[in-house]
């Protein structure tokens, strides 16, 4: 299996990759990694605690995965103390987080150790699991691909950390829109279908607008979640979709780590990253993982132990690669209109580039030949709309066909005219070549 990543006392091993048949998404579940991490006899029946960080490439998850592992290793009296944060020297290990090295595989990743902590609440045992969730959102296809890896995670861990970059932009809510919805028609539940969400704003620029930690955070919360009376309907439905999925929802402002995070020869050392960052990772980090804090995970108001979970792995995967839940899709018009643009904009783009370059190397030709080509085009055109994953209902789709195949029938006569003209150009100079040379 690829993906293994190794550091200090466990490795981040991939347990869900994304793969692809007859030109459709997969995801694969590696149940040999997934048996060595869950099943193991040390955690075998405990409930689980899981905290998934997801997001985007080299937005800093893997990083902030290893402070929680140095967290969760530490003795009760350094958590306590703040001594866990680690020598001013000491390079960060765990989950590997220096960019280049690293293959960027989208899917699921979980570290190899489960850590075993007692619930103050309760004085019960559990396991703690570190899930790396991660993809793309750069091109329509991956976003529908990705929002299932998003989507599956959301589902299996107790806390989401939502990692972005900078702040919560529009696009990032309907990203996560798309994935709580896939999530909840895996689960088949109506009401609040996940518990935690935690949005991890990272190099927060705006410290005096809204302060560093959950107090800025929780300000900007409030401004960003808003459903407004004057706000156009899909803003608002988006909003309240998110705050109907999950039980809480936080937000952290963190802030940036120091310039030393660019420099090629910067391992992590706590010397290396500014005070506010530090002061940020005291914060954060506890509330996540303190004994006192901690948040099993609960399946329809059940804990859930190893043993569920994993079972819960192979469900959810087993119906993400099913045909039960594509249908989701057609609820998120706008963004399945956005992909039927795209979509449209790539064909009509195709046709253009293979009529142009025809046109340009070839100065006049008959209107069938014309004709010819334009019918190749088209039909390439078509193909690439037809083969582009959309997300939205079939009938959307016919329309957007039908479109194309209107606007590209008036790229043709378009075409046919201009061939005219240069036709007839072509007769006319030949006509005045052959006079001139006459009347010499
Ligand atoms: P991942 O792909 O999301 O797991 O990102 P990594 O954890 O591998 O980090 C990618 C790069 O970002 C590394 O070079 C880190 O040094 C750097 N990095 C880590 N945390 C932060 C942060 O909070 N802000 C910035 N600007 N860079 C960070
Ligand atoms: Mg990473």
């Amino acid at each position: 299996m690829s993906g293994i990543q190794k550091g200090g006392m466990g490795e981040g091993v991939q347990v869900v990759k994304l793969g692809e048949r007859e030109g459709a998404a997969r995801y694969e579940l590696d149940e040999g990694a997934l048996r060595r991490v869950l099943l193991r006899e040390d955690v075998r029946g405990l409930p689980v605690v899981v905290v998934s960080v997801a997001g985007a490439y080299r937005g800093g998850k893997s990083f902030i995965l290893d402070f929680f592992l140095r967290y969760l290793n530490a003795p009760r009296c350094d958590q306590q103390t703040g001594a866990w944060l680690g020598n001013e020297d000491e390079p960060l290990q765990g989950f590997h987080w220096r960019g280049g090295s690293e293959r960027n595989t989208t899917g699921i990743h979980l570290w190899s150790e489960p850590i075993i902590t007692t619930l103050e609440t309760t004085g019960e045992k559990v396991a703690v699991l570190l899930m790396d969730t991660q993809g793309t959102f750069d091109t329509e296809t991956t976003i529908g691909q990705n929002s299932t890896i998003f989507a599956l995670s959301t589902l299996i861990s107790s806390v989401q950390i939502y990692n972005l970059t900078g702040n919560i932009k529009e696009d990032d809510l309907q990203h996560l829109q798309l994935f709580t919805e896939y999530g909840r028609l895996a689960c088949n539940s109506t009401s609040k279908a996940f518990q935690t969400l935690l949005f991890l704003v990272r190099d927060w620029p705006h410290a005096f607008e809204h302060p560093y930690g959950f107090l800025g955070g929780s300000s900007l919360l409030n401004k960003r979640l808003q459903a407004k009376v004057n706000q156009k309907a899909e803003l608002r439905q988006v909003r309240e979709h998110i705050r109907s999925c999950f039980d809480d929802i936080k937000c952290f402002l963190m802030p940036h780590p120091g310039h030393s995070v660019e420099d090629f020869k910067f391992t992590g050392c706590l010397r290396d990253l500014r005070e506010h960052f530090r002061l940020a990772l005291i914060e954060l980090v506890p509330s996540l993982f303190d004994p006192k804090y901690l948040t099993p995970k609960l399946i329809s108001g059940e804990r859930v132990t190893t043993q569920d979970l994993f079972d819960y792995f192979k469900t959810y995967v087993g119906i993400f690669n099913s045909d039960e839940v594509p249908e989701a899709v057609t609820i998120f018009k706008a963004t399945a209109d956005a992909c039927l643009l795209a979509a449209t904009r790539e064909a009509r783009e195709l046709y253009s580039q293979l009529m142009e370059a025809r046109v340009r190397d070839n100065f006049s030709v008959s209107n069938a030949t014309l004709t010819a080509w334009h019918e190749q085009a088209r039909d390439q055109a078509l193909r690439r709309f037809v083969g582009k994953k959309k997300l939205a209902s079939q009938a959307d789709v016919d329309t957007h066909l039908e479109a194309l195949k209107k606007e590209l029938g008036a790229r043709l006569s378009q075409y046919l005219w201009n061939n005219d003209i240069k036709v007839r150009e072509t007769m006319t100079s030949a006509t005045e070549a052959y006079e001139a040379a006459v009347s010499r």
